[in-house]
This record gives structure tokens, C-alpha cells and sequence, in this order.
């Protein structure tokens, strides 16, 4: 049996956030309903055997803007035709303004369990800023029936840097939302994407400087550390054991199906390892997997097939954003090839930089980034790209 993680695509929100360019948008019931149907679809259509689900992540979107019949039906449906492992990590991402008591038991019942609550500010006037939904009231509303309901697995999702957002203003948020002792904190820096309200309207907004950030960081490193979170990748952190097992597999180059409108599959048969995309268009999707396709080729796109060049890159700039690194050990194994051999170069210059650190010798070696390092980690990975 070969060990598989799977995501899950909604593709829905009740509005879209300013800052968001994630493939996500308001829809009808019609479409919903054409769109859940074409999901279970895609899952009855897959190859299962010889597979086991590690873990399951259903992400958006706001998965939680269907109702939860369709919830527990598609979770029926992979149990129906694969098998789980026993301790499998079932995510599911709530936004607090969908979600009451009677929808987040139903998830519970049906096998979630972790919940990534999206919080992202404490304060309401940077949540409406943001064009967030919700209030911080629904969040505490939202979290509280889910450690009531017996949820012992919760990520609350924050956003600094936010447009105006003062440091002390960031600081209560992350002082706030710790309070809640969540298992898992993750916390993004704001960037302006194309194609946002933000960007559209960026010359009227006041973005904090580099300075700011660079110090935002460090006090959301140290805040975090003392209150015994420990920081696993650059913008996540959990209590010792509540890493998200199913982000790890992406970092750590696992494979992976994904099911649903824009969702990305990593897939490995012995020394071949395929990566494609579902294509990127919901109505098309109902409509290419309502038909009745004869297989899932009519939806997948952007196929293609890594280079060992390719997957020498992705080990790299991949494992580098986890902060226990990539051992010689590991690339040895996948590469047949010693790490010195093909990036000695630049590990010993990141390391006389300050900006890499190394543990250990010969194939016990493990490379990893300072907090220097994390700081400018885009150029830091960019200099592993070997063309
Ligand atoms: S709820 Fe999440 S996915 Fe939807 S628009 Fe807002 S940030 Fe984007």
C-alpha cells in the first residue's frame, strides 16, 4: 500500500477577501450542487487500489460555505472507495462567519479532525478592512463550540502586515489568538497580489515598511516560542507533535491527489513523477465530469512529467522553507547523488553568509536556514534553482 495525501478544492466564498488571490469565488446553488456532484464523481473515477489516505485536507475556498450534507457525503465517498490509515489527519478550513454548533458537530461526526479556523485580525475594523466576513465575536463563537464539540486539533490562521495595521495592533492580535491555545498558528505577512481590490487600490494604502515586517516577525517568533509553540516552517507553528501532517507532504515532496477545480497532484510510478493540475474552471469541470467522462484525463491539465533537474530544485527550495531542513541522507537516497556534489558551492557560501546553518557530517549532514536566512528566504531558494 502506498501511503497518498489528498486535497480537496472549494472553490466558494460568500465574498472575495481584498487581499485574495486564491482561485475562489461567490457561486449559486445550481452551480454548487453541479460542482459537489462532479466531486464525488472525480472520487468514485479514481484509482484507489494499493492506496491509503494519510491525510485529507478540504480547503478553499470556505469549504464550509456548503452545507454539511455535502460534507458528509463526500467524506462517505472516500471511505466508501479508499482506504484510511487509522490515524489519519482530516483537515477541513471554517471561515467563522458559516459555521454554527449544529454544522461544526456534523463535521465532527463525519471524521474531521482539525479544524484551520481563518481568524486573521482580532480587531473588527481591520477584519472589514480586509473584507473579512465575519467579527472577531464569531471567531470566539466558532471556537469555542469547536473545543465544546471535543475538536483537539485547531489552527487559527492570522494575517500581519495588514494595510494601516499598527505593531501593537498586530501584537494584541497574536496576544489574542494564542490566548485561545490553539495547537497551531499559522501567520502570513500580507503580500499584494495582481488581480486584488488591495492592488487595485494600492496607491491610496499605507503598507508597513520592510523594517516593520522584519520586526513583526521576530517578536511573532519570539512571542510564539515563549508561549511553547515551536516554529516548524516559516510561517507556521505548533505544539510539539501538531504539525500539519498534510502541508508537510507538499514540503517534504510526498505524493498527492487533488480533487476539485484548480487543485494540483504529485504523483510518483517508480522513477516517473507527474505532477498536473484540475483544470481551472469550475463551470467546465461540472460540466467536462457531468458528462460522464470515460476517464479524468478530460480535466487535468498542465501535465507534466518532473526532470530529475526539476525534482533536485523542488528538494531544495521545498525543504529549505521547514525549519529542521533537508539532510544529505534523504537527497542521497532520491538522487543517487551526494548534496555536496551538486550544491556544495552554494551551501557553503549561504553558510558563511549567516543565512544557512549544518548539523552533523557525511550523509548525517542537514542543512537548514538561520532566522537570518528565513528572513530573505525568496532569494535564499532562488540561488538552488540549478539552470
Ligand atoms: S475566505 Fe479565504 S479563500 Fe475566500 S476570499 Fe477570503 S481569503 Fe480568499
Amino acid at each position: 500500500m502506498k501511503e497518498v495525501s489528498v486535497y480537496v478544492h472549494i472553490p466558494f466564498c460568500i465574498q472575495k477577501c481584498y487581499y485574495c488571490d486564491f482561485f475562489s469565488a461567490p457561486a449559486d446553488d445550481q452551480l454548487k450542487r453541479d460542482y459537489m456532484s462532479a466531486l464525488l464523481r472525480q472520487i468514485e473515477m479514481t484509482e484507489w487500489d494499493n492506496r491509503i489516505i494519510k491525510s485529507l485536507f478540504i480547503g478553499g475556498g470556505t469549504p464550509s460555505v456548503l452545507p454539511s450534507f455535502f460534507i458528509e457525503e463526500m467524506t462517505g465517498r472516500f471511505r466508501e472507495k479508499a482506504k484510511f490509515a487509522p490515524d489519519c489527519e482530516i483537515s477541513m478550513e471554517v471561515n467563522p462567519g458559516t459555521v454554527d454548533r449544529e454544522k461544526l458537530s456534523r463535521y465532527f461526526v463525519c471524521g474531521i479532525n482539525r479544524l484551520s479556523i481563518g481568524l486573521q485580525s482580532a480587531d473588527d475594523r481591520e477584519l472589514k478592512a480586509l473584507g473579512r466576513i465575519h467579527t472577531f465575536s464569531e471567531f470566539v463563537d466558532a471556537f469555542e463550540a469547536a473545543r465544546m464539540i471535543g475538536f483537539w486539533n485547531l489552527n487559527i490562521d492570522l494575517i500581519s502586515s495588514i494595510p494601516g495595521q499598527s505593531p501593537e495592533s498586530f501584537q494584541r492580535t497574536l496576544r489574542t489568538a494564542a490566548g485561545f491555545l490553539p495547537e497551531h498558528l499559522s501567520v502570513y505577512s500580507l503580500i499584494l497580489e495582481e488581480g486584488t481590490e488591495f492592488y487595485r487600490r494600492r496607491n491610496e494604502l499605507v503598507f508597513p515598511d520592510e523594517d516593520t515586517v522584519v520586526k513583526t516577525d521576530e517578536f511573532t517568533r519570539e512571542y510564539l516560542r515563549e508561549k511553547g509553540y515551536v516554529r516548524y516552517e516559516i510561517s507556521n507553528y505548533a505544539r510539539e507533535g501538531r504539525a500539519c501532517r498534510h502541508n508537510c507532504v507538499y514540503w517534504q515532496r510526498g505524493t498527492y491527489l487533488g480533487f476539485g477545480a484548480g487543485a494540483a497532484s504529485l504523483i510518483e510510478d517508480g522513477d516517473i513523477h507527474k505532477r498536473y493540475t484540475i483544470l481551472r474552471d469550475v463551470k467546465e469541470y461540472a460540466r467536462r465530469m457531468l458528462a460522464g467522462p470515460e476517464n479524468l484525463q478530460c480535466v487535468m491539465t498542465d501535465i507534466q512529467q518532473l526532470s530529475r533537474r526539476e525534482r533536485m530544485e523542488e528538494f531544495m527550495y521545498l525543504g529549505l522553507r521547514m525549519t529542521d531542513g533537508v539532510s544529505a541522507e534523504h537527497f542521497l537516497h532520491d538522487f543517487g547523488i551526494p548534496i555536496r556534489e551538486v550544491y556544495g558551492g552554494i551551501l557553503d557560501e549561504m553558510t558563511v553568509k549567516g543565512l544557512m546553518d549544518v548539523e552533523g557530517g557525511g550523509e548525517q549532514e542537514r542543512f537548514f536556514l538561520t532566522e537570518r536566512g528565513f528572513d530573505v528566504s525568496n532569494v535564499v531558494m532562488a540561488q538552488f534553482l540549478l539552470t
